[in-house]
Parts: structure tokens; sequence; C-alpha cells
């Protein structure tokens, strides 16, 4: 049996982003993000809180010219959490901002009540955007009072930081 232990990797990913559009809040993503959070008010996907909730992009936004979309498609199939694929059969995904490739996520969490800004989307030890998606994804399932990653450990010392510089 291995014994408890804390394992730190430091990721380096290089990403060949497409030329794509200036990256602007389209009507499209707007209209749904107003139905997941105001209409139907969906919680965080993975902590179920309601708190500063923000849209994720399935699939990244800045790499769809790079991306078939029948194939995007197929995977959304496999990942519908809210039921949108099903729904809507193969109707086509013009769009990165189309419904089926959007999950709802807090933008602050907190641990203990310690915050952790950009909770389960970007939030550092936390966000679906700073680790990997096996950890990310261990965060939805994981028991009640058990910590897998150090996400208050980073915040507190973010906060040290902050107050030391502001000492000085
Ligand atoms: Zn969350």
């Amino acid at each position: 049996m291995t014994k408890e232990h804390e394992q730190s990797e430091r990721l380096t990913q290089d990403v060949l982003y497409p030329a794509h559009a200036d990256r602007t809040e389209s009507a499209e993503f707007r209209k749904n993000k107003r139905l997941l959070v105001k209409q139907l008010d969906v919680p965080c996907w993975i902590c179920g809180s309601r708190e500063n909730r923000e849209v994720h992009h399935l699939f990244e936004w800045s790499l769809f010219p790079a991306l078939d979309t029948d194939k995007m498609l197929d995977t959304l199939h496999a990942f519908d959490p809210y039921g949108y694929t099903h729904k809507m059969g193969d109707q086509p995904i013009e769009t990165p901002d189309d419904i089926r490739n959007l999950l709802v996520l807090c933008g602050h969490h907190e641990v203990g009540g310690v915050p952790v800004p950009g909770g389960h989307h970007r939030g550092v030890n936390l966000g679906v955007h700073e680790i990997t998606l096996p950890i990310w994804l261990s965060l939805r399932a994981v028991k009640p009072g058990v910590e897998i990653t150090r996400a208050i450990g980073h915040a507190q010392n973010e906060d040290k930081k902050l107050r030391s510089t502001n000492q000085s």
C-alpha cells in the first residue's frame, strides 16, 4: 500500500492557435449564458455552487477554426451534461458559442472559508483551465471533507504575498 503523498507537477503546453476573429461575447453566447444561468439556474458542474457563475467552452473558443465540427458533435454526444446534444440531434455546430459546447462553472470558490479566485473555471489547482482533466473531474466526485489538490495552500500564499507587498 502506498502512503498518502503529494506530487507536484509543472505542465507546459505549446498550443498552435489558428488565425481567429477577435474575442468578443457574441449575441449567441449572451443568449445561452442567460438561458443556463438566469433562466435555468444551472449550478457549477463541479461543486454545485451558484456563486459568480461563468460559462466555459468545452472545445476551446479560439481553436474553433482548426476543428472538424462533425467530430466536435460526435464528442458532444458523449459529453452532454444538459441534454442539448441529444435534443438537437445532428443539427450542425456553427459556432463555439453553441449551447452544446457550454458548461457552467463557478468563478469563485471557497474551501473551508478560504476563497479561491477563479473557482472551478480558472482557479489555481481547481479550475478546468489550470489542472489536467483526470484531476479536475475527480474534484466532482471527491468525498466530503477530503481534499485532493492544494487550492487552499496556493490561495493562502497569494494572500500572504499580497499582504507583505501592501505592508512594504
Ligand atoms: Zn465550482
